[in-house]
């Protein structure tokens, strides 16, 4: 599987129409970097859909402030608050899984996908199917449908724009004549923030110390995952579908400056990285702006200030998560989908201090091993086979996690 590259894409520039754009998931962090950017180019984008979820007031802002065609609440009982809070600025309203997917097909140049979690999978695969370009920050898209998810992208001729910093620096490297000269694509890791803590220490991790993390800015569920390393995992997963790559292909390297995103080695031995300041806006612009490229207030990357650059191997032993992934990954069928299903519940359930830090992986394993065990590892031939998947691995993990907790 490759990414798609459409040879209609036409560079942003000052005689281009204005892109329009809906952004799925406006209020989180993803979603609120990538309003920033179109409020520095206000003549390039055109904003249609926004949609999030609770925080009601901050998307109300949003829809007025980009004079947007609809907002919409995921949360049903939230549309009362949503329509008092656009009274009267023109904006629509909607609310509801139903009305989430319907302003991901509104007619659009294109789409960001930023919901957190496999939330976000079925209006991101409505975009796919509506054939348009999607800038896909929503990694769990990608890990909890795989195969099925890219396979819909090549049908309906979508183009998928990777958002993620590692995907997307691999994106901007990716030699695309040569893509069978490539020997190994290696995803960079800041390690987070117990990189350097022992096993013990990272045992009594508390909420703070898991949230606390060393580089990036970003929602709550992948500022854990950055704690765990599961997002690593997660990464290397989204990786195997994104590029052409087989799985002995793809490494993590852990590279505590957070300097270079991701690099592409290739067979006569030259390395490709791209580098830059840790701030989502540098590849959420580039996403936006591809082919092309636009300003964004993204501090510079001094080298002379950073002075070192730092390189060293995942242990495996304090962060198991990596292993993991790969393992269900080689395993296939519906493993990465349980294995993302129970690691959104283990990290709901740390959040809500309900489980220890080093019980979430231990979620993750078990439930992924109860379905071994119980041969409720099997092929997913649709979507529907992702959705029932997904919530077994939601069931399980849950009674899990209860039968775990202190
Ligand atoms: P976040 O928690 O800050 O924001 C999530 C957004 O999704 C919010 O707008 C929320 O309202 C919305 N949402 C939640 N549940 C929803 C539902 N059921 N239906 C519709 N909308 C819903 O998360 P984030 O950090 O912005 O991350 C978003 C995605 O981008 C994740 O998949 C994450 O892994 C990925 N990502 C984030 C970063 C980052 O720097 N934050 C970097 C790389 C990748
Ligand atoms: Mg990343």
């Amino acid at each position: 599987m490759t990414v798609q590259v459409s040879a209609e894409a036409v560079p942003v520039g000052g005689v281009e129409e204005p892109r329009r754009l809906s952004v799925l998931g406006s209020t989180g962090s993803i979603g609120c970097s990538t309003l920033d950017i179109v409020g520095h180019h206000p003549d390039r984008f055109e904003i249609v859909s926004l949609v999030g979820n609770s925080n009601i007031g901050l998307l109300a802002e949003q829809a007025r402030r980009f004079n947007a065609e609809v907002a919409v609440t995921a949360d049903p009982d939230r549309y009362g608050e949503l329509k008092d809070a656009l009274e009267g600025s023109g904006v629509e309203v909607a609310a509801g899984p139903q009305a989430v997917v319907e302003a991901a097909v509104r007619p659009t140049s294109q789409v960001m996908a930023a919901v957190v979690g496999a939330a976000g999978l079925e209006p991101t695969l409505a975009a796919v199917r509506n054939g348009t370009t999607v800038a896909l920050a929503n990694k769990e898209c990608l890990v909890c449908a795989g195969e099925l998810f890219m396979d819909e992208v090549d049908r309906s001729a979508a183009t998928l724009v990777p958002v993620d910093s590692e995907h997307n620096a691999i994106f901007q490297v990716l030699d695309t004549r040569n893509t069978d000269q490539i020997e190994r694509i290696i995803l960079t890791a800041s390690g987070g923030p117990f990189r350097t803590w022992t096993r013990e220490q990272i045992a009594n991790a508390s909420l703070d110390d898991a949230l606390n993390h060393p580089n990036w800015s970003m929602g709550r569920k992948i500022t854990i995952d950055s704690a765990t390393m599961m997002n690593k995992g997660l990464e290397l997963i989204e990786a195997f579908h994104l590029f052409p790559a087989s799985l002995d292909q793809l490494e993590v390297l852990v590279h505590p400056q957070s300097v270079i995103h991701s690099m592409v080695e290739y067979r006569d031995g030259s390395v490709l990285a791209q580098l830059g300041t840790p701030d989502m806006r540098t590849p959420i612009s580039y996403a936006l702006a591809w082919p092309g490229r636009i300003s964004t207030p993204s501090p510079r990357l001094r080298l002379e200030e950073v002075a070192e650059l730092n390189f060293e191997r995942v242990d495996d032993i304090r962060f198991p998560s990596v292993s993991l992934c790969r393992e269900a990954l080689k395993t296939g069928k519906n493993a990465p989908t349980i294995l993302n299903a129970a690691n959104e519940v283990a990290v709901a359930e740390f959040l809500s201090k309900r489980l220890s830090f080093l019980d979430i992986v231990r979620v993750v394993e078990e439930t992924l091993s109860d379905a071994n065990r119980t041969g409720l590892q099997c092929e997913l031939r649709s979507i529907d086979d992702v959705f029932q998947s997904d919530e077994y691995g939601r069931r399980r993990a849950k009674e899990i996690a209860d039968g775990l907790r202190p």
